[in-house]
């Protein structure tokens, strides 16, 4: 009897291949290196905020939550939202709680997106939105930030993605404060943005993970905050970051009611509602401790200023990170190799592992160039900054 053969998967994603950040921890993990590398803290999440999770683990909070988020979360972060953005979000309608970033990335790209549809992204690009795009059907297009004359500061090329925007654009995914380059946007750039769009049917996603993490004084500024690209924007955002706690996948989605309508069709069915204890407990401790994300930005200016320090004197060049907790080094002085082969060099030879930056862009632009993540105990980046020196 003939037997069938079994047919081959066909890739839905081809290109794709383990996220740098799988590729990177691993090899830190093999090789016992330092790992500055994934952005993940080395301390722990606030103790009355776990206290908190821990006893709504153990009073009951262990069923499905409601589909949206329970309600005093999604109270919790509108407050926020008003106090710091000065918009009045709609819990009902315009705030969704979702899994992390991540999920509300991909939710938020699948509900907006059809086939067809161009999307433009900003090189250095966040590794997970175009896969996202993909699986949607969608063809992304790719804008590389600009280098500043200083050699450190990244910008919006402001030209070049007014013309890469066409009939066909349907979004913009933008991801200020910025992960790798720390680039912040000022009131004039959201002025830009508006008018870049304004005559178009571009949608935007901003990913503001970062947003309680910005330095020198410098206020965040939300899309959310501006009125006309409110009307267009879903907002990501993340605790993971906010609460030293990327392992609780903790994240929301803030949007018009049109728009948000539209996301939850697509998140009722990725993963419907999110962890009701952690839910509970990020809900309480934000009702009795506003101050410790308005701390975030003194906690890690320290930590990088000690970095930086550290580097005096060292053969790389760099400009202290205007945000995010990850700090870029130039090191055009100490090799000549690319950023992908001497960040696994590095990784097993001094043991200090680091992010490259070409993994993120389309056409790499961003030359000798490597990311490391200085939200680590001073044991921990006074070692590495040591290791480093010693080259
Ligand atoms: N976007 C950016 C720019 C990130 O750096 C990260 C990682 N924190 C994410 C999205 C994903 O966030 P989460 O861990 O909450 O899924
Ligand atoms: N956002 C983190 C970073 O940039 C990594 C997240 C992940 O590993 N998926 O390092």
């Amino acid at each position: 009897m003939n037997k069938k053969k079994r047919r081959s998967v066909s890739s839905k994603l081809p290109d794709v291949g383990t996220t740098i950040f799988t590729v990177m921890s691993q090899l830190a993990h093999e090789t016992g290196a330092l790992n500055l590398a994934q952005g993940f803290p080395s301390f722990e999440p606030p103790e009355a905020l776990r206290e908190r999770i821990s006893y709504h683990l153990n009073h009951g909070a262990n069923q499905y939550a409601p589909m949206t988020g329970i309600p005093a979360l999604r109270e919790a972060i509108a407050e926020k939202i008003a106090r710091l953005q000065g918009r009045a979000v709609d819990v009902d309608a315009e705030l969704t709680v979702c899994t992390g970033a991540t999920e509300g990335l991909f939710s938020a790209i699948q509900a907006v997106v059809h086939a067809g549809d161009e999307v433009i992204v900003i090189d250095p690009a966040y590794d997970s939105y175009e896969p996202a795009i993909t699986l949607a059907g969608g063809i992304t297009r790719h804008v590389p930030l600009q280098v500043a004359a200083n050699g450190h500061d990244f910008g919006i090329d402001w030209q070049r993605l007014e013309d890469t925007i066409t009939n066909k654009t349907r979004l913009i995914v933008t991801n200020f404060p910025h992960n790798p380059t720390g680039a912040v946007l000022s009131a004039g750039d959201l002025d830009r943005l508006v008018d870049a769009v304004r005559d178009t049917d571009c949608l935007l996603i901003a990913d503001e993970v970062y947003e309680h993490i910005v330095f020198d004084g410098h206020p965040h500024l939300s899309l959310l905050s501006h009125d006309e690209l409110w009307e267009r924007t879903l907002v990501i955002a993340s605790f993971g970051k906010t609460f030293h706690a990327t392992g609780w996948k903790l994240g929301y989605c803030v949007a018009p009611a049109e728009l948000s309508a539209e996301f939850r069709k697509v998140h009722q069915f990725t993963t419907f509602s999110v962890s009701t204890p952690t839910q509970h407990g990020v809900a309480d401790f934000l009702q009795s401790d506003p101050d410790f994300y308005e701390k975030l930005p003194v906690f890690y200016q320290q930590k990088r200023d000690r970095f930086c320090s550290l580097l005096e004197g060292s053969r790389f060049r760099f400009q202290p990170a205007r945000s995010t907790f990850f700090q870029i080094l130039d090191y055009s002085d100490v090799s000549d190799a690319d950023d992908l082969t001497l960040a696994k060099q590095w990784t097993r030879d001094i043991g200090v592992a680091s992010i490259p930056l070409s993994v993120f862009c389309e056409s790499p632009f961003t030359g000798s160039r490597l990311r490391f993540c200085f939200a680590k105990d001073d044991a921990t980046l006074e070692e590495a900054a040591q290791r480093l020196h010693a080259l």
